[in-house]
Protein backbone atom coordinates (compact mmCIF):
# COMPACT_ATOMS: atom_id res chain seq x y z
CA UNK A 1 0.00 0.00 0.00
CA UNK A 2 1.66 3.19 -0.74
CA UNK A 3 1.35 5.97 1.65
CA UNK A 4 2.50 8.91 -0.64
CA UNK A 5 0.16 12.03 -0.88
CA UNK A 6 -0.61 14.81 -3.03
CA UNK A 7 -1.19 18.66 -1.61
CA UNK A 8 -2.09 21.28 -4.63
CA UNK A 9 -1.00 24.28 -2.67
CA UNK A 10 -1.28 28.68 -3.09
CA UNK A 11 1.60 30.20 -2.46
CA UNK A 12 -0.27 33.80 -2.37
CA UNK A 13 0.39 36.72 -4.78
CA UNK A 14 4.03 36.73 -3.55
CA UNK A 15 4.91 38.33 0.21
CA UNK A 16 5.75 35.59 2.68
CA UNK A 17 3.45 36.70 5.09
CA UNK A 18 0.39 35.89 2.43
CA UNK A 19 1.23 32.08 2.79
CA UNK A 20 -1.09 30.10 4.94
CA UNK A 21 0.02 28.18 7.92
CA UNK A 22 -1.50 25.02 6.27
CA UNK A 23 0.70 25.83 2.92
CA UNK A 24 3.73 26.29 5.44
CA UNK A 25 3.60 23.60 7.27
CA UNK A 26 3.31 20.93 3.89
CA UNK A 27 5.96 22.78 2.25
CA UNK A 28 8.17 21.19 5.66
CA UNK A 29 7.16 18.25 5.55
CA UNK A 30 7.28 17.69 1.04
CA UNK A 31 9.46 15.21 -0.31
CA UNK A 32 9.09 16.51 -3.93
CA UNK A 33 7.94 19.92 -5.51
CA UNK A 34 6.60 20.24 -8.60
CA UNK A 35 5.48 23.58 -10.32
CA UNK A 36 6.28 26.17 -13.21
CA UNK A 37 9.95 27.47 -12.40
CA UNK A 38 9.06 30.75 -11.39
CA UNK A 39 6.77 29.54 -8.05
CA UNK A 40 9.40 26.20 -7.56
CA UNK A 41 12.09 28.77 -7.22
CA UNK A 42 9.46 30.66 -3.87
CA UNK A 43 10.28 27.26 -1.82
CA UNK A 44 13.00 27.38 0.61
CA UNK A 45 15.67 24.65 -0.21
CA UNK A 46 16.74 21.99 2.62
CA UNK A 47 18.15 18.32 2.26
CA UNK A 48 15.38 15.57 1.61
CA UNK A 49 13.50 17.77 -0.80
CA UNK A 50 13.81 17.45 -4.69
CA UNK A 51 12.04 20.38 -6.68
CA UNK A 52 10.84 19.29 -9.84
CA UNK A 53 10.73 22.83 -12.15
CA UNK A 54 8.97 22.69 -15.48
CA UNK A 55 8.52 25.45 -18.33
CA UNK A 56 5.46 27.38 -18.75
CA UNK A 57 2.19 25.50 -20.38
CA UNK A 58 2.84 22.31 -19.59
CA UNK A 59 0.08 22.00 -17.10
CA UNK A 60 -1.23 18.39 -17.56
CA UNK A 61 2.42 16.60 -18.11
CA UNK A 62 3.77 18.34 -14.45
CA UNK A 63 0.03 17.06 -13.02
CA UNK A 64 0.94 13.65 -14.38
CA UNK A 65 4.79 13.42 -13.09
CA UNK A 66 2.99 14.61 -9.45
CA UNK A 67 0.25 11.46 -9.73
CA UNK A 68 3.30 9.26 -10.23
CA UNK A 69 5.32 10.67 -7.86
CA UNK A 70 2.94 10.67 -4.92
CA UNK A 71 1.69 6.65 -6.02
CA UNK A 72 5.06 5.48 -5.81
CA UNK A 73 4.75 6.98 -2.18
CA UNK A 74 6.47 10.66 -2.46
CA UNK A 75 5.23 13.67 -0.08
CA UNK A 76 4.42 15.66 -3.27
CA UNK A 77 3.22 19.53 -3.36
CA UNK A 78 2.28 20.76 -6.27
CA UNK A 79 2.67 25.14 -5.97
CA UNK A 80 0.73 27.58 -8.06
CA UNK A 81 0.81 31.65 -7.02
CA UNK A 82 -2.01 32.68 -5.56
CA UNK A 83 -4.94 30.27 -4.83
CA UNK A 84 -4.31 26.24 -6.77
CA UNK A 85 -7.87 26.48 -7.77
CA UNK A 86 -7.50 30.18 -9.45
CA UNK A 87 -6.56 29.41 -13.30
CA UNK A 88 -4.12 27.17 -12.02
CA UNK A 89 -2.52 23.52 -11.39
CA UNK A 90 -5.43 22.16 -9.42
CA UNK A 91 -7.68 21.46 -12.45
CA UNK A 92 -5.11 20.38 -14.32
CA UNK A 93 -4.10 17.71 -11.44
CA UNK A 94 -8.14 16.60 -11.65
CA UNK A 95 -7.73 16.30 -15.29
CA UNK A 96 -4.84 13.81 -15.52
CA UNK A 97 -6.78 12.54 -12.61
CA UNK A 98 -10.03 11.69 -13.88
CA UNK A 99 -8.58 10.31 -17.27
CA UNK A 100 -4.92 8.88 -16.47
CA UNK A 101 -4.62 5.42 -14.45
CA UNK A 102 -7.04 4.15 -12.12
CA UNK A 103 -4.89 3.09 -8.99
CA UNK A 104 -4.55 7.31 -8.65
CA UNK A 105 -7.62 7.67 -7.32
CA UNK A 106 -6.51 6.24 -4.25
CA UNK A 107 -3.65 8.76 -3.87
CA UNK A 108 -4.44 11.31 -0.85
CA UNK A 109 -5.20 14.21 -2.85
CA UNK A 110 -5.87 17.72 -0.90
CA UNK A 111 -6.47 21.23 -2.27
CA UNK A 112 -5.34 23.93 0.27
CA UNK A 113 -6.21 27.83 -0.99
CA UNK A 114 -4.10 30.73 -1.21
CA UNK A 115 -5.14 34.56 -1.49
CA UNK A 116 -5.31 35.07 -5.44
CA UNK A 117 -3.99 37.89 -7.13
CA UNK A 118 -7.52 39.15 -7.49
CA UNK A 119 -8.33 39.66 -3.70
CA UNK A 120 -4.51 41.11 -3.16
CA UNK A 121 -5.04 43.72 -5.69
CA UNK A 122 -8.39 44.67 -4.30
CA UNK A 123 -7.61 44.88 -0.72
CA UNK A 124 -4.73 47.31 -1.70
CA UNK A 125 -7.02 49.51 -3.97
CA UNK A 126 -9.95 49.61 -1.54
CA UNK A 127 -13.00 46.61 -2.08
CA UNK A 128 -13.42 47.75 -6.06
CA UNK A 129 -15.13 44.22 -5.39
CA UNK A 130 -17.76 45.01 -2.87
CA UNK A 131 -20.80 44.02 -4.66
CA UNK A 132 -21.22 41.12 -7.35
CA UNK A 133 -17.82 40.69 -9.65
CA UNK A 134 -17.04 38.27 -11.79
CA UNK A 135 -13.28 36.93 -12.62
CA UNK A 136 -12.05 36.18 -16.15
CA UNK A 137 -9.02 35.05 -17.86
CA UNK A 138 -8.15 37.50 -21.18
CA UNK A 139 -5.45 34.58 -22.08
CA UNK A 140 -6.75 32.69 -25.44
CA UNK A 141 -4.41 30.14 -24.47
CA UNK A 142 -7.40 27.44 -23.57
CA UNK A 143 -10.38 28.99 -25.49
CA UNK A 144 -10.88 31.18 -28.43
CA UNK A 145 -10.71 35.30 -28.15
CA UNK A 146 -14.42 35.51 -29.49
CA UNK A 147 -15.31 33.75 -26.02
CA UNK A 148 -13.86 36.04 -24.06
CA UNK A 149 -14.87 39.49 -25.73
CA UNK A 150 -18.64 37.75 -25.61
CA UNK A 151 -18.28 37.20 -21.63
CA UNK A 152 -16.53 40.79 -21.20
CA UNK A 153 -19.84 42.19 -22.81
CA UNK A 154 -22.07 39.96 -20.80
CA UNK A 155 -20.83 40.64 -17.30
CA UNK A 156 -20.82 44.52 -19.03
CA UNK A 157 -24.12 44.02 -19.40
CA UNK A 158 -24.94 42.33 -15.69
CA UNK A 159 -22.97 45.34 -14.52
CA UNK A 160 -20.68 43.41 -12.64
CA UNK A 161 -16.97 44.51 -11.42
CA UNK A 162 -14.42 42.78 -13.31
CA UNK A 163 -10.81 40.83 -12.61
CA UNK A 164 -8.64 40.23 -15.12
CA UNK A 165 -6.25 37.44 -15.26
CA UNK A 166 -3.53 37.05 -17.49
CA UNK A 167 -4.27 40.30 -19.24
CA UNK A 168 -1.11 40.64 -21.78
CA UNK A 169 1.87 39.26 -22.36
CA UNK A 170 4.47 39.13 -25.63
CA UNK A 171 2.51 36.43 -27.31
CA UNK A 172 -0.72 38.52 -27.42
CA UNK A 173 0.17 42.18 -27.04
CA UNK A 174 -2.55 43.29 -28.98
CA UNK A 175 -6.32 41.72 -27.71
CA UNK A 176 -5.85 43.66 -24.55
CA UNK A 177 -6.29 46.76 -26.78
CA UNK A 178 -9.56 45.25 -27.81
CA UNK A 179 -10.95 45.06 -24.64
CA UNK A 180 -10.02 48.30 -23.74
CA UNK A 181 -12.18 49.62 -26.59
CA UNK A 182 -14.95 47.53 -25.49
CA UNK A 183 -14.87 48.95 -21.94
CA UNK A 184 -15.18 52.44 -23.89
CA UNK A 185 -17.98 51.81 -26.22
CA UNK A 186 -20.04 49.93 -23.71
CA UNK A 187 -18.99 51.01 -19.94
CA UNK A 188 -18.25 54.79 -21.14
CA UNK A 189 -15.33 56.75 -21.01
CA UNK A 190 -15.46 57.52 -17.23
CA UNK A 191 -15.33 53.95 -15.98
CA UNK A 192 -12.96 53.08 -13.22
CA UNK A 193 -10.13 51.11 -14.14
CA UNK A 194 -7.32 50.07 -12.29
CA UNK A 195 -3.97 48.27 -12.61
CA UNK A 196 -2.10 46.78 -9.90
CA UNK A 197 0.89 45.23 -10.81
CA UNK A 198 3.42 42.41 -8.38
CA UNK A 199 0.78 43.22 -5.65
CA UNK A 200 2.74 42.23 -2.39
CA UNK A 201 6.04 42.53 -3.78
CA UNK A 202 8.85 45.02 -3.78
CA UNK A 203 7.66 46.05 -8.00
CA UNK A 204 4.37 46.80 -6.48
CA UNK A 205 2.63 49.72 -8.36
CA UNK A 206 -1.12 50.60 -8.16
CA UNK A 207 -2.62 52.97 -10.92
CA UNK A 208 -6.49 53.56 -11.43
CA UNK A 209 -8.17 55.86 -14.04
CA UNK A 210 -11.07 56.35 -16.10
CA UNK A 211 -10.82 54.29 -19.03
CA UNK A 212 -10.38 56.79 -21.68
CA UNK A 213 -6.79 57.25 -19.80
CA UNK A 214 -6.11 53.77 -19.97
CA UNK A 215 -3.68 52.22 -22.59
CA UNK A 216 -2.78 48.52 -23.21
CA UNK A 217 0.84 49.08 -22.03
CA UNK A 218 -0.14 50.06 -18.95
CA UNK A 219 -1.00 46.00 -17.72
CA UNK A 220 1.63 43.09 -18.70
CA UNK A 221 1.75 39.72 -17.13
CA UNK A 222 2.46 40.60 -13.68
CA UNK A 223 -0.80 43.13 -13.32
CA UNK A 224 -4.23 42.32 -12.31
CA UNK A 225 -6.47 44.37 -14.04
CA UNK A 226 -9.74 45.55 -11.92
CA UNK A 227 -12.95 47.17 -13.85
CA UNK A 228 -15.32 48.76 -11.63
CA UNK A 229 -19.09 48.88 -12.00
CA UNK A 230 -20.94 51.43 -12.70
CA UNK A 231 -21.62 51.95 -9.15
CA UNK A 232 -17.48 52.07 -8.18
CA UNK A 233 -15.91 55.37 -7.25
CA UNK A 234 -12.66 56.79 -5.56
CA UNK A 235 -12.86 58.75 -2.36
CA UNK A 236 -11.73 62.21 -2.89
CA UNK A 237 -8.64 63.07 -0.91
CA UNK A 238 -7.44 59.23 -0.63
CA UNK A 239 -6.59 56.76 -2.78
CA UNK A 240 -9.04 54.05 -2.34
CA UNK A 241 -12.14 53.09 -4.62
CA UNK A 242 -14.77 51.05 -3.59
CA UNK A 243 -17.84 49.52 -4.87
CA UNK A 244 -21.06 50.06 -2.18
CA UNK A 245 -22.80 47.39 -1.03
CA UNK A 246 -26.19 48.39 -1.72
CA UNK A 247 -27.61 49.77 -5.66
CA UNK A 248 -28.75 53.60 -5.81
CA UNK A 249 -28.17 56.48 -3.68
CA UNK A 250 -27.92 56.04 0.58
CA UNK A 251 -26.93 60.01 0.96
CA UNK A 252 -26.06 60.44 4.19
CA UNK A 253 -26.91 57.36 5.94
CA UNK A 254 -24.64 56.57 8.76
CA UNK A 255 -24.23 52.66 9.88
N1 LIG B 1 -3.44 31.11 -9.49
C1 LIG B 1 -3.08 32.52 -9.58
C2 LIG B 1 -3.40 33.09 -10.95
C3 LIG B 1 -2.60 32.50 -12.08
S1 LIG B 1 -2.87 33.34 -13.60
C4 LIG B 1 -3.82 33.30 -8.48
O1 LIG B 1 -4.75 32.74 -7.87
O2 LIG B 1 -3.47 34.45 -8.26
C5 LIG B 1 -1.52 34.50 -13.57
C6 LIG B 1 -2.05 35.92 -13.51
O3 LIG B 1 -2.39 36.24 -12.17
C7 LIG B 1 -1.08 37.01 -13.92
O4 LIG B 1 -1.03 37.19 -15.32
C8 LIG B 1 -1.65 38.23 -13.23
O5 LIG B 1 -2.78 38.71 -13.95
C9 LIG B 1 -2.16 37.62 -11.93
N2 LIG B 1 -1.20 37.74 -10.81
C10 LIG B 1 -0.57 36.75 -10.17
N3 LIG B 1 0.18 37.24 -9.14
C11 LIG B 1 0.00 38.58 -9.14
C12 LIG B 1 0.48 39.65 -8.33
N4 LIG B 1 1.31 39.43 -7.29
N5 LIG B 1 0.08 40.92 -8.64
C13 LIG B 1 -0.77 41.14 -9.66
N6 LIG B 1 -1.26 40.17 -10.46
C14 LIG B 1 -0.88 38.91 -10.21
Amino acid sequence: MNRGSLNIVGLGPGKDNLLTQEAKDVLLKATDIVGYKTYVRRVEIRPGLTLHASDNRVEVERATHALDLAHKGAHVVVVSSGDPGVFAMASAVFEALEYGKPEWKQIGISVLPGITAMLAASARLGAPLGHDFCAINLSDNLKPFSVIERRVELALEADFAMAFYNPRSKSRPNQFGRILEILRERAGEDRLISFARAVSTKEERLTTVPVREATAEMADMRTMVIVGSSQTRSIDGTSFIYTPRFLGKREGQVE
